[in-house]
């Protein structure tokens, strides 16, 4: 058995508004204790008011991007130290909505993991297939490719990061991966990381794309699945709460 504590992270995307999001948190802080770690990873105007309302509590919070760059003339982009000024504990990086709206490549998403840790921020990296490439029986090769690029970049660091598996068939669109197709995969970065650090064992590989309340016991169960990164089901508190209790 493993002595991994499972995670979940919520997602918050593009979404919220001071009033949604008090309800959101106030809900959620109402239903602890979990036996997971907990974080919320939220759109960066909310991290103030994110950090004052989960100050006190175990939840942690966090952004869903990270500049590559330290500091300087790059308009609209925020440093990983700003994120680390505001308690972030988390930041999501290469989440396939940023792969695909907004060209990020394997070495960007590299770049942005190693300097959120440099800051002391844990970067979750996320990988995933399209359905184009699990259809054509590309996965292994896809998610394989994603890694390697953050394991070169990070070095002896490897250890220190969260990975998130989110096949993008299955982000938002209702269709889960299986408890075996997401552990099969899971298993693969698994190796892929052991070849790297001898702390692979240690680290937490989060499962996401349409996790629930009623999916999230058996992907959770899996030895390979330490938890996940939830997007729609995070914006209600009921379920995302009992997505926290099935961890
Ligand atoms: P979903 O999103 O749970 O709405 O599928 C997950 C994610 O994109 O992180």
């Amino acid at each position: 058995m493993t002595s991994r504590r499972k995670l979940v992270v919520g997602n918050w995307k593009m979404h919220g508004s001071h009033k949604a999001n008090a309800e959101l948190l106030e809900g959620v802080l109402a239903a602890r204790p979990f036996g997971a770690d907990v974080a919320v990873c939220v759109p960066f105007p909310f991290l103030s008011e994110t950090a004052v309302t989960l100050a006190a509590g175990d939840i942690r919070w966090g952004a869903q991007d990270c500049s590559a760059h330290e500091q300087g003339a790059y308009t609209g982009e925020v440093s990983a130290a700003m994120l680390r000024e505001f308690g972030c504990r988390y930041v999501i990086v290469g989440h396939s909505e940023r792969r695909a709206y907004h060209a990020e490549s394997d070495q960007l998403v590299a770049d942005k993991a190693k300097i959120a840790l440099a800051h002391g921020v844990t970067p979750i990296v996320c990988v995933g297939e399209t359905l184009a490439q699990r259809e054509a029986g590309e996965t292994a090769a896809v998610v394989k490719r994603q890694l390697s690029a953050v394991i070169h970049t990070l070095g002896h660091c490897v250890a220190e990061m969260v990975v998130a598996y989110e096949p993008v068939w299955a982000i938002g669109t209702g269709k889960t991966a299986s408890p075996e197709q997401a552990q099969e995969v899971h298993a693969l970065l698994r190796a892929q990381l052991q070849a790297a650090t001898p702390r692979a064992g240690e680290m937490r590989l989060l499962y996401g794309g349409s996790v629930k309340p009623d999916n999230a016991a058996q992907l959770f169960a899996q030895p390979d699945i330490d938890g996940g990164l939830i997007g729609g089901a995070a914006l209600k508190a009921a379920d995302f709460a009992a997505i926290c209790r099935a961890a």
